[in-house]
């Protein structure tokens, strides 16, 4: 059973960054507004996750990392919808199969909270304990007793640059919530409470603010809107290029094509234009079959929301003067 419990983990925890997103998408869930993130070694000897959320009572908190004891799914269709973010219930479970964790947490009615130290699946400790309202659980030496998996992780570098991506995905998709990053005890990342231009700017400094080009598009397949950057922008540097598909992460190159298509239009040369745009469509419009790990999302309809993106970036693109003359 507990070999059963670690590969079903693996299914789900990849990395520390995985851990990462799904904690935080968790706080996210039980509503709260500010979220500190605090890592060690590049998330591999410590990942807390600390929330100001409804918290949970002692039962929910141990049914929490049974499988399946998700306590978000209302429907069948729940399962398959892209507007609910993560798994049904595995996440915790498959934290819990790798790694040590330190539960803490109290509902705001609660008199004591409830902590709970579960290690490899077994439940080590539960007591009451005085602490804030909210959650906070830490995750310590992930895959610690799955060797093949920890030699598997990359350099810190690389596991932190993971770890920072999920958090600013995250982040342009709740920028009306405050997040912060801990990093081997020091602060490296604060974004308060902002709307998504201002939270656009947190992340990539303030000089993107004049660069950046409003777009909108309401058909019957869907919304898009967000924003692309001027030309000029995109010529001097690394470009950031986000696409959200109701408000969860996506790559997708063949939109990205949209995008680049518009922008070598009016400019005719390959630029790597930045972009964060984002998508509301009907969840039965997106393919059931996917993954959630996944970051792929395949669209009914593509073809034409690829013409809707190039046709409104390219607009939106002239409209604001934006082109430069050769
Ligand atoms: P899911 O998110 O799909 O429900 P998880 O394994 O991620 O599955 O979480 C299991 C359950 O634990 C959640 O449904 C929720 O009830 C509870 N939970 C997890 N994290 C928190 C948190 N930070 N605050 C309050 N409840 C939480
Ligand atoms: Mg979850």
């Amino acid at each position: 059973d507990s070999i059963a419990n670690q590969i079903a983990a693996g299914e789900v925890i990849q990395r520390p960054s995985s851990v990462v997103k799904e904690l935080v998408e968790n706080s996210i869930d039980a509503g709260a507004e500010h979220i500190q993130i605090v890592i060690k070694d590049a998330g591999r000897t410590l990942i807390t996750v600390i929330d100001d959320g409804k918290g949970m009572s002692p039962t929910d908190a141990r049914m929490a990392f049974e499988r399946h004891a998700t306590s978000k799914i209302k429907s069948a269709d729940d399962l398959f919808a892209l507007t609910t973010m993560g798994f049904r219930g595995e996440a915790l479970p498959s934290i819990a199969a790798i790694s040590q964790v330190e539960v803490k947490s109290r509902r705001e009615e609660d008199e004591l909270g409830t902590l709970l130290l579960i290690s490899g699946s077994r439940l080590e400790k539960q007591e009451f304990i005085a602490c804030g309202a909210g959650t906070s659980i830490s995750v310590k030496n992930i895959f610690y007793n799955v060797p093949a998996r920890r030699k598997f992780l990359k350099s810190n570098e690389t596991e932190r640059r993971n770890i920072f991506n999920e958090i600013e995905r995250i982040a342009l998709v709740h920028p009306h919530l405050e997040f912060s990053l801990i990093e081997n005890d020091e602060e490296t990342l604060h974004l308060t409470k902002a709307g998504l231009k201002q939270r656009i700017a947190q992340l990539e400094g303030k000089n993107i603010l004049q660069q950046l080009i409003d777009i909108e598009a309401e058909t019957a397949l869907g919304k898009i809107y967000g924003y692309v950057s001027r030309p000029e922008y995109a010529k001097k540097r690394n470009s950031s290029q986000f696409f959200f598909v109701n408000n969860r992460y996506i790559r997708h190159p063949y939109f990205h094509k949209a995008v680049t298509t518009a922008f070598e239009q009016l400019i005719s040369s390959d630029e790597k234009p930045t972009y964060y745009i984002y998508f509301e469509v009907d969840p039965e419009s997106l393919d059931v079959n996917i993954h959630p790990t996944k970051t792929e999302v395949k669209f009914e309809n593509e073809q034409a929301l690829w013409q809707i993106l190039m046709v409104t970036v390219k607009e939106s693109l002239g409209k604001f003067n934006a082109v430069p003359t050769i």
